[in-house]
């Protein structure tokens, strides 16, 4: 991410950083926060390249593009620590380490040190007693960064010893109109009903996982029209469990894909002018006799995407729930 593209999407955040890197007042520890989804991680990542960057410009940020920027980015740096709570919670020996490597001088030529903590309310209570010992004794050279999702589940005193940077989600509208040129209409379109980030809409596009999930989207939307049936068989056949791909989030695509169809349909129109969309929202008209049930159906199967361990199954259930739906 760099400054425009944090100053178009995330008004505040943008407002925040740049008034301290430009007057050269950075706080010892931010906490970034907001809903999964936003791109916290991408602007942390700006800020921490931000401080250790030789070529910043005007307003103070980094080039993006040295050596210590893609250093940082790849999370490669000596004197940047980062610690990820997203798989396995965060302990206190973990805390500990990070304190024990810091306690050293700067090894870097920059002289200064960052430590980045990702989903930190994934960390134990001990972990989190022990950061705030850290961050009560703050030091000149040293920034703190964390991000999390859900601010209510860390130490109210943690919370209050960092600068606050909120992110928030942008409404699917505007990361549409923001990505249509580049990714084209429909998967602008489709991706933005699903993500809130017209940065992680561009990775995701290019994912082998979502364009799977594209294909077997419109082989089941077109096939529906016919014959659920052979909808359900080519499904099954081509499946989310395949070796080459993430089948969880496969699925998770192609759910909230049909979901931004099936929204359509209730709306009685889309905004997009997509020939085989169109043609297959109309045919699905004349089929269907309650879009909203379908909807709602495909709520619960995502519900319980992340817990299943038979994708294959769980789309069977779904197309089992369906096929009494349609006439
Ligand atoms: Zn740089």
């Amino acid at each position: 991410m760099n400054k425009q593209q944090l100053k178009q999407e995330q008004p505040i955040a943008y407002r925040t950083l740049s008034h301290a890197l430009k007057h050269d007042r950075l706080a010892h520890a931010y906490l970034f926060h907001g809903p999964t989804g936003t791109p916290k991680g991408a602007g942390a990542d700006l800020l921490a390249q931000s401080i250790v960057c030789a070529n910043r410009d005007e307003d103070g940020f980094a080039c993006g593009e040295c050596v210590d920027c893609r250093r940082i980015k790849e999370h490669q740096m000596t004197d940047f620590i980062y610690l990820d709570g997203t798989s396995t919670s965060i302990k206190k020996e973990n805390i500990l380490k990070l304190q024990h490597e810091f306690v050293k001088t700067g090894l870097e030529h920059t002289g200064k040190k960052i430590y980045m903590i990702n989903q930190a309310e994934n960390a134990t209570a001990d972990a989190l007693n022990s950061l705030l010992k850290f961050l009560e004794e703050p030091n000149g050279q040293m920034t703190a960064i964390l991000l999390c999702d859900q601010p209510e589940r860390l130490l109210p005193t943690i919370i209050s010893r960092c600068q606050l940077i909120p992110f928030h989600p942008l409404n699917s509208r505007i990361c549409f109109e923001l990505c249509k040129e580049e990714l084209g209409e429909l998967d602008a379109y489709l991706l933005s009903g699903m993500i809130h980030s017209p940065q992680e809409m561009k990775e995701v596009s290019e994912s082998e996982a979502y364009q799977h999930a594209r294909t077997l989207f419109f082989s089941f939307i077109e096939q529906s029209c016919t014959s659920l049936h052979q909808a359900h068989a080519s499904l099954l056949k081509e499946g989310f469990d395949n070796k080459r791909i993430d089948g969880k989030q496969c699925m998770r695509y192609f759910l909230e894909m049909l979901m931004t169809f099936y929204r359509d349909m209730i709306k009685g129109n889309a905004i997009i002018q997509h020939e085989l969309y169109q043609s297959c929202l109309s045919k699905q008209k004349s089929i269907h006799r309650n879009p909203q049930h379908m909807l709602e159906i495909l709520l619960t199967t995502r519900d319980k995407l992340w817990k299943s361990v038979n994708l294959n199954l769980l789309c069977d259930q779904m197309v089992y729930r369906m096929k009494n739906d349609i006439r």
